[in-house]
């Protein structure tokens, strides 16, 4: 098994439109438009590497899995599902974006325990643990900011970039929880029994991450 093609899983929206330009430097390029394609899985002009398009949730899960060899997706969803099975070799640097505890304007916390709500409830639960704060966690799927606003929760824990989404919604961000950018990421057992093709990609891909920010 030692000549397989590669399989890269991306995640699609956002960060897959930084990655693709990245992936050309290192020589990594589909072999169609991908963002006109409804298709999952795209041949490139490397013949021993193929993409796979998914949501970022799903990225490590290929991974840990092996059913992808390598993976691309935003650190934030790599602290909320642990790095089980999972090598992190490589900082892309893009998509830079913060996880962050977040309130209506003028909030003050409450006599009760404190309601928060997010898609990240490991990474909340941890944070709030490390803070000695007792907190109830309610599992969301998006739209954080609608649910102080509907007095499901108190805060929220989020992404947050320019802070406008937050802005919008009368909140504002409080604490900085952690700093999030896109990783490269390889399943632990494809790493041994593919070493030296995983590791030329790592190489090409770092080359191009350096290339970038010089370009920058
Ligand atoms: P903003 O209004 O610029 O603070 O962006 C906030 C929203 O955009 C968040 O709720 C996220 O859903 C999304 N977002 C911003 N940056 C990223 C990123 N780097 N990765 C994933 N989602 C992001």
């Amino acid at each position: 098994m030692n000549n397989r093609k590669l399989t890269l899983a991306l995640n699609k929206g956002r960060i897959l439109r930084e990655t693709l330009p990245l992936l050309a430097r290192a020589g990594i390029e589909p072999l169609e438009d991908m963002s006109a394609s409804r298709k999952l899985v795209f041949p490139t002009t490397r013949d021993d590497v193929q993409l796979v398009v998914m949501r970022g949730v799903d990225v490590p899960v290929y991974v840990r899995h092996g059913a992808a060899d390598l993976g691309i997706v935003g650190k934030d969803t790599l602290l909320e599902q642990g790095a089980d099975g999972i090598y992190e070799p490589l900082d892309l640097g893009i998509a830079p974006c913060r996880l962050m505890t977040a309130a209506p304007l003028g909030f003050t916390a409450p006599q009760r325990r404190l309601r928060v709500a997010t898609k990240f409830v490991n990474v909340a639960r941890n944070y709030f643990a490390r803070q000695g704060v007792q907190v109830e966690l309610i599992k969301l799927y998006g739209a954080m900011e609608l649910a102080p606003t509907m007095d499901l929760a108190d805060m929220i824990v989020d992404i947050v970039d320019t802070g406008n989404t937050l802005r919008a919604n009368g909140m504002e961000p409080l604490e900085e929880i952690a700093r999030v950018t896109s990783r490269l990421i390889v399943n632990k057992a494809s790493m041994r029994s593919q070493h030296g093709a995983i590791n030329r990609l790592i190489e090409a891909v770092e080359r191009a991450v350096a290339a970038e920010s010089q370009a920058a």
